[in-house]
């Protein structure tokens, strides 16, 4: 479903990846874990196509197209979704008019008609509930005042509301209690397990992993993936660190 090759890319002069092979077929749950600085936010911001991060070769494939020959608005209408690390706020808009824009905007660009009011709250409050998120929350400005779980929770909201066939989600469980843990990781199971799907988890930590159990764990480190397994990997790097496995795949 996504298959990355040999993918090379700079931010200004500096090349933060450096050769990333990866893929992940439909059905799959991949996570990646890695130090700080690895470059996994910055393999999201190339997957998303945002400006300033310069893909120089490699490719990338998307359910057989060539993503990177497409404009950030035309991937998320061909199904990809991107969680951010640091969700951005909007002032002035509410998630409601956000979410409703948004998902008519991709409708639209796939030729579909948009959704109804009525229908559009009918699918917001049918999210907000698996995400345990008041519709309340919805009514606010996009991001404003939310404590990090509120951010989160409802990023996990218009990924549900969005309904996409692979989500990208960068360190969705930085700032999480356990409880909202639980919660966000019950909702990407049940907006993103399916067989048609698939999800690229980055993430620090394992416990992440007890909630969303990927069928394969890849270590980033310096741009490239050095080392992949199964989820006795990030097992192993939560009680050894990076060090042994960085060592072994020198
Ligand atoms: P990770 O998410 O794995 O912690 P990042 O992808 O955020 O790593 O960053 C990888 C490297 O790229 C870091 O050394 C970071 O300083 C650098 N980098 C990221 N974004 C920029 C930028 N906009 N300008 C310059 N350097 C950047
Ligand atoms: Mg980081
Ligand atoms: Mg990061």
């Amino acid at each position: 479903m996504l298959k990355i090759e040999n993918l090379h890319a700079t931010v200004g002069d500096t090349e933060i990846l450096k050769g990333l092979t990866l893929e992940v077929d439909a059905g799959e749950v991949h996570a990646i874990m890695g130090p700080n600085g690895a470059g996994k936010s910055t393999l999201s911001y190339v997957l998303g196509g945002r400006p300033g991060y310069e893909v120089t070769s490699g490719s990338v494939s998307f359910d057989g197209k060539d993503l990177l020959d497409m404009d950030p608005h035309e991937r998320a209408a061909e199904g990809l979704f991107l969680g951010f690390q640091y969700p951005v706020e909007i002032p002035g808009v509410s998630n409601v008019q956000f979410l409703r824009e948004a998902l008519n905007a991709q409708r639209a660009a796939r030729g579909e008609e948009p959704l109804s009011g009525g229908d559009f709250l009918k699918l917001a409050r049918e999210k907000a509930g698996l995400l345990k998120l008041d519709m309340e929350m919805l009514k606010r400005q996009v991001n404003v005042g939310f404590s990090g779980g509120e951010k989160k929770r409802s990023e996990m909201v218009q990924m549900g509301i969005l309904g996409p066939k692979f989500a990208v989600l960068d360190e969705t469980d930085s700032g999480l209690d356990i409880d909202a843990l639980r919660i966000v990781g019950d909702g990407i199971n049940q907006i993103m397990r399916a067989d048609n799907k698939g999800v690229l988890l980055i993430t620090h930590y394992q416990r992440l992993l007890d909630y969303v159990k990927p069928d394969k764990v890849h270590v980033l480190a310096d741009g490239r993936i050095v080392k992949t397994g199964g989820p006795d990997l990030a097992l192993r790097l939560e009680s050894e660190g990076y060090d042994g496995i960085m060592a072994e795949a020198a």
